[in-house]
């Protein structure tokens, strides 16, 4: 077993090197891979029998850390029972429950849910229920799907479409029918007087996870009243931001307004399972059984709702409210972002910013972000770097102590950096 040992670790290295093709290569990993083989709490171990902190919950996903036992449990005894049953055909218990429970967090307008299995696939519903939902309507001009610019909304056709710029290539492929705009409210101002009548949605996350450039909540109430006027739906991505990363359970409760879609992932199972959902109002659930009598919205995966991922959803729901992670979240942001000050005034630092436990530094180039990442790994801390952008998002789990140290040990790297 990989419990420990470099001998372990260069035997998986090169199988790795053989076999195993990594999402967002470079194709094969690089020799000084983190090669995580247990974890416990905010903390992971390498095959070589090292520890680090781990200041990225994985994929941005392991909101409770590693090893949180009433999930463990929870998807086990599910696994036990029943590990799922279609909900094309039928339904399963925690499917029902979970949707029900997520509209008492999202309710009273938002209360319908449709599950998928990733943040991707979550984004792809969406658009097309917007765009499902103009055409029953009897609007079928109303196909365009706006995104803004450094977004990311995944990597499956119309997601990686409304993520332009987030990858070198995705221009090449980008399918008809979606716009990129500045995130400028001018800009969207000016394209829905244009072509508002031909736009299906608009689409954007509360604080992006690339960098975590927030939207102010002045601009979001004002993009909210944009879609209204012009009957476009809005879309807000909360794959990253959903249930309590940013100190609030939703990021858009901070603005006090409300999508008419709402797409979350990874929080929904922190990682104990691949779950995602998107939740919607009645509204937009009713418009496809009164204009499709009874149809409904043609669109669907095999593990849509699955039993054990939605046992872990539910267990997930319970360790946040019991052990107060949303409240957490906000308190550890703010002593996070507190203990940065001293950052901010480097000189080859742009910009330290962020909300809740989602936070980023930006320095003045990728080169000088990939040398700080460097640093803080020899120092024992994982962190994601995109682009000139160092992100800081620990599991919500957090305790102080732990999270001085991400502070000191990014302020250290940073003057190191110099
Ligand atoms: N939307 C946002 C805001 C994300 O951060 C991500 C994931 O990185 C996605 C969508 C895509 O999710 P997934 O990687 O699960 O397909």
């Amino acid at each position: 077993a990989a419990t420990g040992g470099t001998d372990v670790r260069a035997e998986l290295l090169a199988a790795d090197a053989d076999f195993l093709w990594h999402p967002w290569s470079p194709s094969r990993v690089n020799p000084d891979t983190v090669l995580a083989v247990s974890g416990d709490g905010c903390e992971i171990r390498d095959a070589d029998g090292r520890t680090y902190l781990d200041a990225k919950s994985s994929g941005l996903n392991a909101t409770l850390g590693y090893g949180s036992r009433p999930v463990i449990d929870a998807v086990a005894g599910q696994l036990a029972r029943l590990m799922t049953y279609d909900t094309g055909e039928g339904a399963n218990e925690p499917a029902i429950r979970l949707a029900e429970r997520i509209a008492g967090l999202t309710g009273p307008r938002l209360t319908r849910t449709f599950f998928c299995n990733s943040g991707s696939e979550a984004a792809e519903a969406a658009i097309r229920i917007a765009r499902f939902y103009h055409a029953v309507r009897g609007e079928r001009q109303r196909g365009l799907v706006v995104s803004f610019e450094n977004a990311y909304h995944g990597a499956t056709l119309g997601a990686a479409a409304s993520s332009a710029g987030a990858s070198p290539v995705s221009a090449e492929f980008t399918p008809a029918g979606f716009v990129t705009l500045p995130g400028r409210t001018d800009a969207l101002r000016d394209f829905l007087a244009g072509q508002g009548d031909r736009t299906a949605a608009v689409l954007l996350e509360p604080v992006q996870a690339r960098g975590a450039h927030q939207v102010p909540d002045d601009r979001l109430r004002e993009v909210r009243e944009l879609c209204r006027r012009y009957g476009a739906l809005l879309i807000l991505d909360e794959v990253t931001t959903g249930f309590g990363r940013t100190g609030r359970m939703f990021g858009y409760q901070h603005a006090g307004v409300e999508p008419d879609l709402l797409t979350t992932s990874k929080g929904l199972a922190a990682g104990y399972m691949s779950l995602a959902a998107v939740t919607t109002t009645e509204h937009v659930f009713d418009t496809f059984d009164t204009h499709r009598k009874q149809a409904g919205f043609v669109h669907g995966h095999t593990h849509s709702g699955h039993a054990a991922a939605c046992a872990a959803g539910l267990a997930v729901l319970d360790v946040i409210e019991r052990d107060g992670l949303v409240a957490n979240a906000a308190a550890r942001g703010t002593q996070l972002l507190t203990a940065l000050d001293g950052v901010r005034g480097l000189p080859f630092v742009r910009d330290v910013r962020g909300r809740g436990l989602l936070a980023a530094v930006e320095f003045d180039g990728s080169p000088r972000a990939s040398l700080v990442r460097r640093r803080m790994k020899e120092d024992g801390i994982l962190v994601r770097r995109t682009g000139p952008n160092i992100v800081i998002a620990p599991p919500l789990i957090i305790d102080a102590g732990r999270t001085d140290r991400i502070a000191e040990a990014i302020t250290a790297a940073a003057e190191a950096a110099a």
